[in-house]
């Protein structure tokens, strides 16, 4: 026997059973984004890596560990993208977006790529929703991209997630904070991870995300971010907050929120489950503010907001709720003796055409079998074709949830099968 080959380790198949929650939630999220009317953007799975070192940031783990980097025949230095933002700002600019119009809604979904340790949910090739909106600078952008989340968790029944924001200043006054933090961080130096004692000199905000329990300590006695707002910034964060209320969303103010990149601006914020299938890791998406980002990567100066969400941790939380997504099969066409193979074929064709669903054995084999795979498939209804129902054009409807048989005319299936599918 020849050996198999294996998947990669990190990267999953999708097998039918999981793709119909995975397509429920694609599904409900595209109709949710077009009613705030976002577009989808598909942008390449490869891309420059001086996009993501240039936006996500050299000192941040995805960079600096994670990503998929590789040169390619021709020399050039290319990443798989750890994440969505920075490919969709590209595109943006390359298109010269920003000059056809003043206010861009767009969304994506599509893997992502980062050589991650391995937990519940958090996988090297994983998948994310997310959205991005930019030219506007105001508040209310910042609360509608919250909202579609809010409106999409809640149309797909996931109740126990709760928004968490934080605002991380801007350049006026993040300089103030980041000096202050510096301050406290040198007092605990020699007790950081390596990785942030590297951080304490480049990159101090980074220290507040680290996952090492002795910096959570550390970060957790830190001077409080939203305390050293500059006057601009504090306006806006109290009117994100004022019109979250506004539109009646519950969130908690948490100044932990760093979210990891480099290019945030102001608004962070964070969708956090409780639910104990994702033990500790309960991110299930976050985004915020990125006001810096077109600019610095070659565009006009515009500013933006937009958030990521985990597919898979979504559908792990959607899979745990125990509801069910797939179609059901209308009808299972069975043939009692092999002479009526060919009738059933060619009826089956022709359901199909009329837009059933219809399954049919194509192994043949005994009538016992057949009817135990009709069940299996969880038909709806199933046919027998023999040699009496070729002659008569009249065939029993079985119900396969039980109930009386009812005698149907296999010229007029398709018109009755439709009415009997319908809810009356
Ligand atoms: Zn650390
Ligand atoms: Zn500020």
């Amino acid at each position: 026997m020849s050996q198999k080959v294996s998947g990669v380790k990190g990267m999953n198949d999708l097998l039918p059973g999981d793709v119909e929650v995975w397509q429920h939630v694609e599904r409900t999220a595209r109709d949710i984004f077009s009613r705030f009317g976002y577009g989808e953007v598909r942008t390449p799975i490869v891309e420059d890596t001086a996009l993501f070192v240039r936006s996500v940031g050299e000192e941040t783990d995805i960079v600096g560990k994670e990503m998929y980097t590789f040169d390619d025949k021709g020399g050039r230095s290319l990443s798989l993208r750890p994440e969505g933002t920075a490919p969709a700002a590209r595109a943006y600019i390359e298109h010269s977006v920003g000059n056809q119009e003043p206010l861009t809604r767009w969304f994506y979904m599509g893997p992502m790529f980062r050589y991650e340790r391995m937990k519940t949910g958090r996988y090297r090739q994983f998948h994310q929703i997310g959205a991005e909106a930019y030219g506007s600078k105001e508040p209310a952008q910042d609360v509608e991209v919250m909202d579609m989340v809010v409106q999409l968790l809640r149309q797909l029944g996931l109740s126990d997630v709760s928004l968490n924001i934080n605002s991380l200043g801007d350049d006026a006054c993040r300089p103030v904070y980041q000096a202050r933090l510096v301050e406290h961080l040198r007092g605990h130096a020699s007790e950081l991870c390596a990785d942030c004692q590297k951080r304490l000199e480049r990159n101090p905000l980074r220290v507040l995300d680290c996952k090492n329990e002795r910096c959570q300590q550390i970060a957790g006695a830190a001077p409080n971010i939203l305390e050293s707002l500059c006057e601009p910034c504090r306006a806006h964060f109290d009117e994100v907050k004022r019109k979250l209320d506004a539109l009646e969303i519950k969130y908690v103010v948490n100044p932990r929120i760093m979210r990891g990149l480099d290019y945030y601006t102001r608004t962070t914020f964070e969708f956090i489950a409780a639910h104990p299938v994702l033990g500790t890791a309960s991110t299930v998406g976050g985004g915020g503010r990125y006001d810096k980002l077109v600019k610095s990567l070659g565009g006009p100066d515009v500013p933006a907001v937009g958030f990521g969400l985990g597919l898979d941790r979504l559908c792990l939380l959607l899979k745990e709720s125990g509801q069910h997504f797939g179609r059901p099969t209308d009808l299972f066409i069975a043939v009692a003796d092999e002479g009526s193979a060919d009738v059933a074929f060619t009826l089956a064709s022709r359901l199909r055409r009329e837009g059933l669903r219809v399954e049919f054995d194509t192994r043949g084999g005994s009538l016992k079998s057949q009817m135990k795979r009709a069940d299996k498939v969880g038909a709806i209804f199933a046919l027998v074709i023999g040699e009496a129902e070729r002659q008569s054009g009249q065939a029993q409807l079985k119900p396969m949830a039980g109930g009386e048989p009812m005698p149907v005319r296999l010229d007029e299936l398709a018109n009755t099968l439709r009415t009997r599918l319908t809810p009356a």
